[in-house]
């Protein structure tokens, strides 16, 4: 058997997808199931019954308190919940905070973990198909210990990195306690722990910087992606580098037609110099649903934006609960230009990337960051040592935007073609994969974990290599810092900026 899912629904399906882990829709609630069960509808009263059956019966569910309340009363209150923060338990591992702003139900914990009956409940507080389809955006404040003002941009409003990570963990939690293991299809190549890619934006650039990108790519030996404000192109070098889209004019539109055209625009400027651009990254990471439906028309594959998602892995958008066709690949939000006018030194800045480096490897996320040709011209050593620290870092694949979409359309096909079961300790995977770029992870109840590459075969779990699985460590400091974002203060500073960049658009608007 696998994962029950309750109902066919976008928002958890994008999650499963993005972990790989293989599910069932059962749409009808089964007395009886060995893997734990998502329910991701309203229970009826007829199957607040079956629930209870379900449970008596060892069964393990994963559900939201609204629901929940209604199988145990009084346990949980109404909210709106601002934020969630690590409190030391498993459910919580390698997240240190999820932003939410949403309403919710919440008892003494925040998220109801438990046996009950003979069973397993993990009770989020909040709606998941509504936290992982929201769009908002707002400007916010990351965390830095290197100055008192905090580096902030507008993003996405949930980090919907760590919303998977916390659905994620439930389940994993459910699969221990249960004590089976637990298999997902591996994010990266091989076994790769994460990636490391760079988004060059080149916003108003001249030939003179996007050349001395070209000199930092160069000694880097990396590979770079570069998305073109194409109005300010006059020539490209006739070499193979990673040509996209970021825009003909450097706006973002709330309609259809004027984003349409401004992408249209930039692709056929693109193509008139021999370049097919399959990306795009948006000016100001800036998102919305009319954008998303400019670059389907535009035949984009995948695009770029953090004002949707930051800091995740990749997944297609749902809007207006259908699936994109266009791959969003998010990105750290946070470049160079965020941290000086927070007052961070250029050296520091190094720093600030090292810091986000360990802890996205720790946490096995994607290590995705972006800058323009104007700050590798002022700061090309500072540029230089960052890129030169995330290549030191131990197994991780060093490649590109693209190379990456490419990559991860293959692991979605083989999803969808693949299948695995465990039975008494063996393996048993079915595919007509034979390559060894795709890799099982599995999870041992005793937190072991072991990678093993998706080829036809039955496998023994035993003759596995196992190790202990690392996880990031958030100290009661830490915790705090993570509260003083939300802190009056904080916003108090945040909205200041937000006052700022008003009024500097206005002026410039009357200048114009
Ligand atoms: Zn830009």
């Amino acid at each position: 058997m696998n994962l029950g899912i309750l109902q066919y629904e976008l928002g958890i399906l994008q999650i499963l997808n993005q972990e790989g882990i293989k599910y069932e829709v059962l749409n009808e609630l089964p007395a009886q199931y060995s893997d734990p069960i998502i329910i991701n509808r309203e229970l009826s009263s007829s199957e607040l019954n079956i629930v209870k059956t379900l449970l008596k019966n060892r069964g393990a569910i994963l559900i939201d308190a609204k629901n929940l309340l209604k199988l145990i009363p009084g346990k949980f209150r109404k909210k709106k919940i601002s934020y969630l923060v690590n409190d030391h338990t498993e459910i919580f591992s390698n997240i240190l905070g999820i932003e939410l702003e949403l309403p919710g139900y919440i008892n003494k914990n925040q998220i109801f973990a438990t046996e009950y009956e003979n069973g397993l409940i993990v009770a989020l507080p909040f709606n998941i198909a509504e936290a992982v389809t929201d769009c908002r955006s707002f400007r916010k404040p990351f965390l830095s210990d290197l100055t008192k003002r905090y580096p902030n941009e507008i993003v996405a409003a949930i980090n919907k990195g760590a919303l998977r990570t916390l659905i994620i963990n439930s389940i994993r939690w459910l699969y221990q306690k249960l004590n089976r293991p637990y298999i997902h299809l591996w994010y990266y190549p091989q076994q790769y722990q994460s990636i490391f890619a760079v988004r060059i934006d080149t916003d108003f650039s001249g030939k003179d910087s996007i050349e001395r990108t070209f000199e930092l790519e160069n000694k880097t030996e990396l590979k770079f992606t570069y998305f073109i404000h194409t109005q300010y192109l006059f020539d490209l070098p006739q070499i193979p580098k990673d040509f996209q889209i970021h825009c003909y004019e450097h706006k973002v539109y709330p309609d259809y037609e004027r984003n349409y055209k401004n992408i249209f625009q930039a692709k056929q400027i693109l193509e008139s110099f021999g370049i097919n651009p399959i990306g795009f990254a948006s000016p100001y990471g800036f998102w919305n649903k009319n954008l998303q439906r400019a670059l389907e028309d535009n035949n984009i594959k995948y695009s770029s934006e953090f004002s949707l998602a930051y800091d995740d892995l990749p997944f297609y958008p749902i809007i207006n609960n259908t699936l994109s066709c266009v791959l969003q690949i998010p990105v750290h939000p946070i470049c160079i230009g965020r941290l000086l006018h927070a007052g961070i030194s250029p050296q520091n800045c190094v720093s600030y990337y090292f810091n986000y480096f360990i802890t996205q490897l720790i946490k096995r996320e994607p290590m995705i960051i972006y800058d323009h040709p104007n700050r590798v011209t002022q700061f090309y050593e500072v540029l230089y040592e960052i890129l030169h620290k995330a290549k030191g870092l131990p197994n991780i694949w060093l490649t590109t935007l693209t190379e990456y979409y490419y990559w991860w359309i293959k692991r979605l096909k083989i999803f969808n073609e693949a299948s695995w079961t465990i039975e008494n300790d063996i393996l048993n995977i079915k595919t007509s994969h034979t390559t060894a770029d795709i890799a099982l992870h599995i999870i041992f109840p005793n937190n072991e974990e072991a990678f093993i590459t998706l080829k036809n075969g039955s496998y023994n779990l035993k003759n596995l290599t196992k190790k202990k699985i690392i996880r990031l460590d958030f100290t009661d400091q830490d915790i705090r810092k993570y509260k003083n974002l939300h802190s009056f203060q904080t916003k108090t500073q945040i909205s200041f900026f937000t006052l700022a960049n008003k009024i500097l658009k206005y002026t410039k608007r009357r200048k114009k």
